[in-house]
């Protein structure tokens, strides 16, 4: 795994540093979006919360880390293997991958605006089942 990431950063443009490697793993143990509050948790080494919040912006920027709020008024991280969205449910909470994804008109926006287009953030909400 390690040697992913190191590639990972490398090929982002991204020097290659223990804080990056740590929260790269342990972004990808939770196999799902986690918060800054729980990141710190499970980092193997110490760093400071704003500190790990520094590091996931530079991230997130590079496309490497999923950035997504859930509209709970905190900010979740994610690393995707394979890039996806979610289906979240406003009664329970429960959460769900979903692969839909609007990359595809990437190039249509940067076109229209002008603007270069890094990231995206997509989240579906409604009722689960046993809620609806
Ligand atoms: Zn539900
Ligand atoms: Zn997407």
């Amino acid at each position: 795994m390690e040697y992913m990431y190191n590639e990972l950063l490398k090929t982002s443009g991204l020097s290659v540093t223990q804080q990056r490697l740590s929260i790269l793993n342990a972004l990808s143990n939770f196999n799902q979006p986690a918060t800054i509050e729980q990141l710190a948790q499970t980092i193997d080494i110490h760093i400071n919360t704003s500190t790990i919040y520094r590091s996931l912006r530079v991230l997130v920027d590079a496309g490497i880390v999923y950035q997504t709020d859930f509209r709970d008024g905190v900010s979740y991280f994610e690393f995707q293997e394979d890039h996806h969205h979610h289906v979240v449910c406003t009664s329970c909470g429960k959460q769900e991958r979903i692969d839909v994804c609007i990359g595809t008109h990437v190039p249509k926006i940067e076109k229209s605006t002008g603007y270069t287009i890094t990231n995206h953030m997509l989240e579906f909400f409604g009722l689960c089942k046993n809620c609806s």
